[in-house]
């Protein structure tokens, strides 16, 4: 007797998990990563035409210009200082240009790297807006290569790209500096405000519109004290220059007895005290500075937390001229960092680094940019 055969069973009709159009689609929208390949590709295409030569950086900040010439290893060869003439856009194109005048009579400069306080177009060439240089949508490379060709009746090096100060500084410390080799790296520059720069897999992200890395102006405090760009409680109205002399005369202003040592310093007016000040009280003991400082580096590493959760980087470099204190300032920052990092205790932990290339770093990163690096 023949054994009952099972039934075949039905053939099941599935849908694809993906409709055809949308999956051809998909196939016309291009692989990140092959974007990214093409990118490398062209960066190395302009490295090999502009080559590793002399390039000049320039860091205009808003009370004076920095500028030197920067060869291939990150070394400054020459460098100049001026005063910035003037708010004008007009006023500091001269003064740039007259620079790299006087630079390209002693060097074969191969590129000019400047940058610039404010917000930077994608392309790398206007400043969209300066908040100390009254500069709105200022079109600042083709400015200072006309002046330039005018000078000189030539174009000097094979191009000139405008950069964010602080995207500068973080590609100057990647290259040369502390945050060398390190593929996912954040550099925070704490001066009056803070200035914010993100290099992953060798190149400075400058998000969609360029003005990536702003992380001054995350809000930490609703509500809190008020901050130049408009909006109350701005990481860098707790953790900056500014605030660490907004707290120092404070306390001084109030006769507090503990500020006795710091109203001293600054002959009892409570307005002379500076930051480099604080810092220099803040070596020597005196309990307060170093207390003011205490403060500063545990809203650092509250700030650094949140960029953590945000962005998962390996490093985050500390520079400007308020990490002078060093350790006084990252000590406190690393402690709050860990007492504030999500799911900690079970992640690894980041590194907090001090700046290595000191106030050239702005200068040194334009340059380097300014060679098709970036
Ligand atoms: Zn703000």
């Amino acid at each position: 007797m023949a054994t009952p055969r099972k039934a075949t069973p039905r053939k099941a009709t599935v849908k694809p998990v993906i409709p055809r159009k949308a999956a051809a689609r998909a196939a016309r929208t291009p692989d990140p990563r092959r974007a990214e390949l093409r990118q490398r590709l062209r960066q190395q295409t302009r490295r090999a035409l502009i080559g590793d030569g002399p390039a000049v950086g320039i860091d205009i900040g808003g009370t004076k210009v920095a500028a030197g010439v920067v060869d291939g290893e990150g070394r400054v060869v020459a460098q100049l200082r001026r005063v910035t003439p003037t708010t004008s856009p007009q006023g500091v194109e001269d003064t740039i240009a007259e620079i790299v005048e006087e630079f390209a009579r002693d060097h074969d400069i191969v590129s000019v790297g400047i940058g610039a306080a404010g917000f930077v177009d994608a392309e790398r060439s206007t400043v969209l807006f300066a908040p100390h240089l009254a500069w709105r949508h200022e079109p600042l490379r083709e400015a200072v290569e006309r002046r330039v060709r005018a000078r000189l009746g030539r174009r000097v090096g094979r191009r000139t790209v405008v950069e964010n100060d602080a995207n500068a500084a973080a590609w100057g410390e990647y290259r040369f500096g502390a945050g060398r080799g390190e593929s996912r790296l954040l550099c925070v520059t704490l001066g009056t405000g803070i200035g914010g720069g993100i290099v992953t897999s060798g190149s400075v992200q400058r998000g969609r519109y360029g003005i990536a890395g702003e992380f001054g102006h995350m809000i930490v405090v609703p509500g809190g004290h008020r901050c130049e760009c408009g909006n109350r409680g701005c990481w860098e109205q707790y953790a900056s220059g500014n605030a660490l002399v907004r707290e120092a005369r404070e306390l001084a202003r109030a006769n507090s007895p503990v500020a006795h040592r710091l109203l001293d310093m600054a002959g009892g007016d409570p307005e002379a005290i500076t930051g480099p000040l604080v810092t220099e009280a803040a070596r020597g003991g005196d309990p307060a500075a170093t207390e003011l400082f205490e403060d500063v580096g545990r809203w650092l590493g509250i700030g650094i937390a949140n960029l953590a959760a945000a962005l998962d980087p390996g490093t985050v470099v500390i520079g400007g001229g308020v990490s002078d204190a060093d350790e006084l300032l990252l000590g406190p920052a690393r402690e709050a960092y860990r007492r504030t990092l999500t799911g900690r205790g079970f992640r690894p932990e980041l590194r907090i680094a001090r700046a290595e290339l000191g106030p050239q770093a702005g200068l040194v990163g334009s340059a380097d940019l300014s060679r098709g690096w970036g």
